[in-house]
């Protein structure tokens, strides 16, 4: 048996359910290196996920190396290339949340492209319209890039277990009859 370190760190009225390595805690889930997810869709919690398997490398860092920038950023990207640790998740999407996924991933590009040819243009022309469009599209292109990025990120790190967040209420609830 493995240890369980979060057992004893987090309130012990959550419902803990397992299957494979991953041990679901409220709507975090933890487990070592490498996550292997079950094939649940991690987004709406559907079963018919085909071969929609994905892996995905997430990083953490204690919040502490980031202080560091006060000092210097060369200083603080070594120490955080020195202490962060990084775990594959190994995970799966539905059809239908793998082709929403594509879409916004469609449209980051289309507002990146847009931002370019905006400003390109807007310095062409010397059009300061132009230019106040092209900006609208950068902030375009940064909100859709966070709608259109996996919405897993490393919460905690306990040796050797990593406790990762960004699990929909779908696939916590399809999680739970699976291992129920
Ligand atoms: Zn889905």
């Amino acid at each position: 048996m493995k240890e369980n370190n979060y057992q004893s760190s987090e309130r012990m009225d959550y419902n803990q359910h397992e299957k494979g390595n991953i041990t679901l805690l409220g709507n975090k889930a933890y487990a070592d290196d490498p996550m292997i997810f079950p094939p649940i869709c991690i987004k709406c919690g559907s079963s018919q996920v085909e071969e929609k398997k994905f892996q995905k490398k997430l990083t953490y860092c204690p919040s502490w190396v980031y202080l560091l920038f006060f000092i210097s950023i060369l200083v603080l990207l070594i120490v955080y290339y020195l202490v962060r640790k990084q775990v594959d998740v190994h995970y799966y999407l539905c059809p239908g949340c793998w082709d929403a996924h594509k879409t916004k991933r469609t449209i980051n590009a289309v507002m990146w492209l847009g931002f370019l040819g905006l400003l390109i243009s807007a310095i062409a022309l010397e059009s300061g319209e132009l230019g106040i469009l092209s900006l609208a599209a950068f902030i375009g292109g940064l909100v859709t890039a966070v709608l259109a990025s996996t919405p897993l990120r490393v919460d905690d790190y306990d040796k050797p277990q990593f406790l990762v967040k960004g699990f929909k209420e779908d696939f916590v609830n399809a999680f739970k009859r699976r291992s129920a």
